[in-house]
């Protein structure tokens, strides 16, 4: 019985044991003892499991441990009306309890979510309004507004039981939030999700058996006794403690298949609602219909609405990654290129000047070898922001063509004013560096590639020279020539 020493499974065994049991005894106060037992148990194991594991963020645990309190009291305070006090009416002491059970879980669940995601998670929250609007249409046709008509004059009693389907509502709300916020899905996480869908379930089930006829609805018993032993297991786990950590994905909502099966199947609910009380014969909830449906149309186009602006958003940020060199923020090679070609076109149009100068930082290597590689990425960056402010508002483009390499593309400047601007670049090198520069300027017919290739024996040229000049490729020819 190895497994016994680890508390969860202990209690989870523990749990079921007490559970049988229960069945074992008819409806009666040893029945109703044991239940309560079982209750008290959940609190108490969600306390002990919170000492135990001390989560960073405890307090959602505490919140969780005082909703399940809340609860087993109802079921201590029913107990006593019931088979000591002789006090059986509706509503009773208990249901104060019970009712205030639902916003402590709530809550409890919702500082779950928030702890493992703790930015504005808008696709999420409209995802849980769309569960909950599709949900409370059903609860409201098939519990609520049935249950309200059995109460007609009896306000009290209407209230306290309009306040169980809307509990659940609440609850299964928070409960949506954790599982868009959860990146994990942990064990202990499981168990919680359990606890809480089996709740709902028997408190659904509950309702609508006992809004129908006279049945008392004590079948379901076992159902809530599994949810109390789920509650007290997730805290006991040692999984709980990264429940509320913040999930690997934070800061973006995954769209995956399973979310939009449930996020149709909630959006379905209205016309489902509809259809079901056709066939059931019932007179259908028109207006409830119109207003859910009108309700679940308006979230789906916002749902849609975000999912665009989140596609557009990572558009706009990919292009910007596409485009710029990691290093510098400059133009990379592949977009200098299109824009070349996009010049040239121009050029081509409007008969104006297009120059192209390519720079090659003088013997980078030394300098790399001297003072190592991540001084030569920070002589890279000085020379690039430099270049890029003195070349600010000249209209002369500036590109990370590769490695010490970089491109000047000037369109609409005489290739004289091209020629000083790269006197000035030639000012601002940053650490005494200087750099060759070949030029070479458009013929009004050649392709691109056959422009750079000029450039680039111009730049050639100017190593061969002894470096830290300038030479120009004379037009159409192989050779170049010294520039000023
Ligand atoms: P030359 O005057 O003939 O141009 O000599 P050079 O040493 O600059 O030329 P070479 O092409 O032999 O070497 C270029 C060097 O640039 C080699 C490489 O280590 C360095 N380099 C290329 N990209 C980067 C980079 O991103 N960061 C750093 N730190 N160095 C780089
Ligand atoms: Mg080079
Ligand atoms: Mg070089």
């Amino acid at each position: 019985m190895r497994g016994l020493r680890s508390p969860w499974r202990a209690y989870a065994v523990l749990g079921g044991l007490v559970a049988l049991v229960v069945q074992v005894f008819p409806q009666g106060p040893v029945h109703d003892g044991l239940f309560v037992v079982l209750s008290c148990g959940a609190p108490v194991a969600t306390a002990v499991g919170a000492r135990l594991h001390r989560p960073q963020r405890a307090s959602a645990w505490w919140l969780l441990a005082a909703g399940l309190a809340a609860w087993a009291l109802g079921d201590v305070s029913y107990w006593l009306c019931w088979w000591v006090l002789d006090l059986r009416g509706f509503p009773a002491p208990p249901d104060a309890f019970y009712v205030l059970a639902y916003p402590l879980l709530a809550a409890a669940l919702l500082r779950l979510a928030r702890q493992a995601r703790p930015d504005r998670d808008v696709e999420g929250s409209i995802d849980a309004a769309i569960l909950v609007v599709g949900c409370g249409l059903l609860s409201w046709t098939f519990l609520i507004a049935p249950t309200l008509a059995g109460f007609g004059a009896d306000p009290a009693g209407a209230a306290v039981s309009l306040a169980y389907p809307l509990g659940d509502i609440v609850v299964l709300g928070a409960l949506v939030r954790v599982f868009a916020a959860a990146g994990h899905r942990s064990a202990a996480f499981r168990l919680l999700a359990g606890a809480a869908v089996v709740m709902l379930v028997a408190d659904s089930f509950y309702q609508y058996a006992t809004s129908f006829g006279s049945y008392d609805g004590s079948g379901f018993d076992w159902l809530w006794q599994v949810s109390y032993v789920l509650w007290g297991c997730a805290a006991l786990h040692p999984s709980m403690r990264r429940l509320s950590d913040p999930a690997p994905t934070s800061g973006s909502t995954e769209f995956s298949a399973g979310r939009l099966l449930v996020l149709t199947g909630a959006s379905l609910l209205a016309p489902a609602t509809l259809a079901l009380q056709l066939l059931l014969g019932q007179t259908p909830q028109g207006w409830a219909v119109v207003a859910g449906s009108t309700v679940l149309f308006l979230l789906v186009v916002l749902r849609m609405h975000a999912l665009v602006r989140r596609v557009r958003a990572q558009a706009v940020l990919l292009e910007d990654l596409a485009r710029t060199d990691p290093l510098t923020g400059l133009l990379n090679r592949r977009s200098a290129d299109a824009e070349l070609r996009r010049l040239r076109d121009r050029a081509e149009l409007d008969g104006t000047d297009l120059v192209v100068a390519l720079l090659d930082l003088d013997r980078f290597k030394v300098y790399n070898d001297t003072h190592g590689h991540p001084a030569g990425d920070r002589l890279l960056v000085g020379a690039a922001t430099a270049w890029r402010t003195a070349l600010a508002g000249t209209g002369a483009a500036l590109a990370r063509w590769g490695g010490e390499e970089f491109a000047v593309l000037a369109a609409g400047l005489p290739p004289a004013a091209v020629v000083d601007l790269l006197a000035d670049l030639r000012a601002v090198v940053p650490a005494g560096q200087s750099f060759s520069a070949g030029l070479a300027v458009w013929d009004g017919v050649e392709t691109p590639d056959a422009l750079l290739a000029r450039a680039d024996t111009a730049l050639y040229a100017a190593k061969h020279a002894g470096r830290a000049c300038t030479r120009t490729a004379d037009r159409g020819a192989g050779s170049v020539h010294p520039t000023a």
